[in-house]
């Protein structure tokens, strides 16, 4: 029997709050797993940072005392040691990042966004000259409602993808631009790059979510659930348009300060 079918004013009223007290409940509930996962992830990957210091370490000295010593098969094992736990390392600072995420608290307060894009050009200058690559910003004050961190971990993971995900032979062109509605504003970050097959879309937003090996492409697959996870701290929301040769567009909506 559902409330609409209760006879009884009353009872349709004390049915209604049991259900919303059981929702409440089950949503506490599920908070809290979160944060113990949460929390769970951070000491797992912060704890693996001794033991991975002692694995690069020991095959570094390996590497400067005893290289000319190993034969060809030797050093070829040691290079894959000193690389495999290189990409470890990243693996584990980038993991660090997204759970400090879930702990930082964060200060919503009006921020000029094209203030905190030129930021991100300067630090990007000699990357992109060495690609050759353009990037194109939006000239006019953007004030959005947000935190300063997190912008930056947004809009920085997107341009290296941008700059990372870029055709063979053809510099990469970044550009970001802004439509301002009435209570967000939507910021498309755009490359001529490879593209991204739509079947992929909703994936690549997902911790280890890659589509290429690491000699095809380094990477650690968090950027994009950095991003995405930063945008919804935010309140806003992030989406991607592309196709394989096409390049790709992501839009992140932010709020506009109040
Ligand atoms: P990472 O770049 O470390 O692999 P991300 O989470 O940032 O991790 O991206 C996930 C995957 O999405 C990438 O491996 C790549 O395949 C795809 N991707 C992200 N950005 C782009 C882009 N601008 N162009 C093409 N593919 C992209």
């Amino acid at each position: 029997m559902n409330a609409a079918e209760l006879r009884h004013p009353a009872q349709a009223d004390a049915v209604q709050q049991d259900l919303e007290a059981r929702v409440a409940q089950r949503t506490a509930e599920l908070a809290e797993a979160v944060k113990n996962l949460e929390s769970f992830s951070y000491s797992v990957s912060h704890d693996l940072r001794t033991p991975l210091r002692a694995i690069s370490g020991f095959a570094q000295i390996l590497a400067r005392r005893h290289r000319a010593s190993l034969d060809q098969e030797g050093r070829h094992y040691l290079d894959n040691i000193v690389r495999a736990s290189e990409q470890m390392g990243r693996l584990i600072e980038d993991l660090l990042n997204y759970s400090r995420l879930g702990r930082q608290v964060i200060r919503l307060e009006r921020i000029d966004l094209t203030a905190v894009l030129g930021g991100l050009a300067h630090d990007f200058a000699p990357r992109l000259r060495a690609l050759g690559a353009t990037l194109e910003l939006p000239q006019a004050p953007l004030p959005v409602r947000g935190d300063h961190t997190l912008l930056v971990q947004i809009f920085l993971n997107l341009i290296e993808n941008a700059l990372t995900y870029r055709r063979q032979d053809v510099p990469p062109v970044v550009g970001i631009s802004a439509a301002i509605e009435s209570d967000a504003i939507t910021v498309c970050v755009a490359d001529n790059g490879i593209g991204i097959a739509p079947e992929h879309h909703e994936a690549i937003f997902g911790v280890f979510q890659r589509l290429h090996t690491q000699d095809e492409y380094p990477g650690t697959g968090i950027g994009l659930a950095t991003v995405k996870r930063s945008v919804g701290m935010l309140g806003g929301d992030v989406r991607v348009e592309s196709e394989p040769g096409a390049g790709s567009r992501f839009y992140v909506r932010l709020r506009r300060p109040q």
